[in-house]
């Protein structure tokens, strides 16, 4: 395998606009004959991208550990399966989720027959991040595929290795007038976002998704924004503690802390901070042994820049009055930083102000959980919330006092799993949903369709006759 420093280095070439755009054309002219796609022919397309990637995983091994040496099973987990078990539920479901939808009549529309035609939306653009290259960019794309979208996939210029591999498997199996992947940074995406797409599915930071926003505004397009922004985690006084730390600590260094849903920081209960700091401390060390450096199963932060500011969030803090309570050690050329717990954060260093997105965990504590909750309502919906005890008051009240785009119970990460769960943001963490059915939904238009069969609505009609505005006084006053 080969190590970061034989990394294929990113393009900086200029993207090649015009043929961006006869792509963009040629797509246009297929979303109008997929619009009549049947079910089995959109399983036919999300079948030749599950048989892509069956028949290279050790290509998608190589490029995620070229990329920033990600381990081969985290590989499995966090890529692969995803995106297959989303194939899976596609080819289970379409059939049934591409039904028209029937519909009752109201009492205004009575004598009529009503339905919910799911339509593709047409061309999609997928943009995607770096830190789980195939699965954000390829999980999508089966929903694209399913609802009978067309697509052009963006990936992330940070991982060029994956995004390549991308590339080449995506040509060898669709015509790009179908599927097609456009490397390079941020000069590609901007090309892009100028076209009149029907839809954008957007993955990455809050800030480059308002950028994405008024892009689309332009047009009109219909956006899905799956964001980031700082997650928290509450352990109550009556958690179990050691599962506690073991479910953060593998939830905050997986993937090296670069998770749009790993805990960003966490409020424990001052009565077991010190009980929870070391049993997490010692779960880190029972994953990764005691030089994590070594260690095959810890991969590194994706580049120098984004090492250099992970590094810094942790020396400001410790400058500030942190505490280093487990790791701490760095080592710049090889973009690594120990699995770090940090305590006596202060609540005004940078680490509490942006997304960490690497691996230090800041743990504050209190003692009154309303203190918690202000602090957690002050600032922007999460992209999840955590929570972690065994009182169902404090759970009821937790989730009744916050907004959040998902919520584990005495774990974390897992709802990004569940196949049959929305999963999205709220405002800064993300607008509209993935996933299953919500995947399918985010991809297609919901057409209202009314046929009429006996319609009563014509007793409306002027002229308006004592008659006639009695009837209308008693709709107004009764329909629903
Ligand atoms: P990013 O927003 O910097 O980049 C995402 C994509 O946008 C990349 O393909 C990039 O090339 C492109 N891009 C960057 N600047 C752009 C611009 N000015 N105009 C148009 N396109 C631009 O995000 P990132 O660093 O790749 O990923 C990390 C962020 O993504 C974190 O905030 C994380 O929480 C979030 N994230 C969210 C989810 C989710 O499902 N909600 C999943 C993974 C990551």
């Amino acid at each position: 395998m080969s190590t970061p420093a034989e990394k294929f280095p990113a393009t900086d070439a200029a993207p090649d606009v015009a043929s961006i755009d006869a792509i963009f054309k040629s797509q246009q002219e297929t979303a109008l004959r997929w619009r009549r796609s049947t079910a089995a022919e959109r399983i036919e397309r999300i079948k030749r991208l599950v048989a892509l990637i069956q028949d290279n995983t050790d290509r998608i091994y190589q490029a995620a550990y070229a990329d920033f040496r990600k381990p081969e099973p985290e590989v499995d987990i966090s890529e692969i399966m995803p995106v297959l078990a989303e194939a899976r539920k596609n080819i289970k479901k379409l059939k049934r989720w591409m039904k028209p939808l029937r519909v009752r009549p109201t009492a205004t529309t009575f004598g009529t027959k009503a339905w919910v035609q799911y339509e593709p939306r047409g061309v999609s653009l997928i943009i995607s991040p770096w830190n789980y290259p195939l699965n954000l960019s390829f999980m999508p794309l089966v929903s694209a595929l399913g609802a009978g979208c067309t697509a052009i996939i963006k990936p992330s210029e940070m991982t060029p290795n994956m995004s390549a591999l991308m590339r080449e498997l995506i040509e060898s199996a669709f015509d790009p007038s179908e599927v097609a992947v456009i490397e390079g940074d941020v000069r590609a995406s901007q090309a892009l976002l100028s076209l009149p797409f029907d839809h954008i599915f957007f993955t990455g930071s809050p800030t480059v998704g308002k950028i994405v926003m008024k892009a689309a505004a332009e047009h009109l397009t219909s956006v899905t924004l799956e964001l980031g922004g700082k997650s928290p985690v509450i352990v109550d006084e009556t958690s179990n503690v050691q599962r506690a730390a073991e479910s953060v600590a593998w939830g905050k260094f997986s993937n090296n802390g670069q998770t749009c849903i790993a805990p960003d920081y966490l409020y424990v209960h001052e009565s077991v901070r010190d009980e929870f700091v070391a049993a997490a401390g010692a779960q880190l060390e029972k994953f990764y042994g005691a030089a994590p450096e070594q260690s095959p199963d810890y991969c590194r932060i994706v580049n120098e820049r984004h090492h250099g500011r992970i590094h810094s969030l942790m020396q400001g803090a410790v400058e500030q009055g942190a505490k280093v309570a487990h790791g701490g050690q760095s080592n710049d050329a090889e973009c690594y930083l120990a699995p770090t717990i940090l305590t006596d954060v202060p609540n005004d260093a940078r680490i509490m102000e942006e997304e960490i997105f690497g691996p230090l965990l800041p743990v504050l504590t209190y003692r009154n959980l309303d203190d918690v909750l202000a602090h957690v309502n002050a600032n922007p919906k999460p992209l999840a919330l955590y929570l972690f005890t065994r009182d169902k008051a404090t759970m009821n009240k937790v989730m009744s006092s916050t907004s959040a785009g998902s919520t584990g119970i005495n774990t974390n990460m897992v709802q990004y799993l569940h196949g049959n769960l929305p999963f999205g943001g709220v405002n800064n963490s993300g607008i509209g949903n993935a996933h299953g059915h919500w995947g399918f939904k985010a991809f297609s238009h919901e057409r209202s369709v009314v046929q009429d069969k006996f319609s009563m609505t014509k007793m409306f009609n002027p002229p308006y006759t004592d008659f006639v505005k009695k009837m209308i006084k008693f709709t107004v006053n009764y329909a629903a």
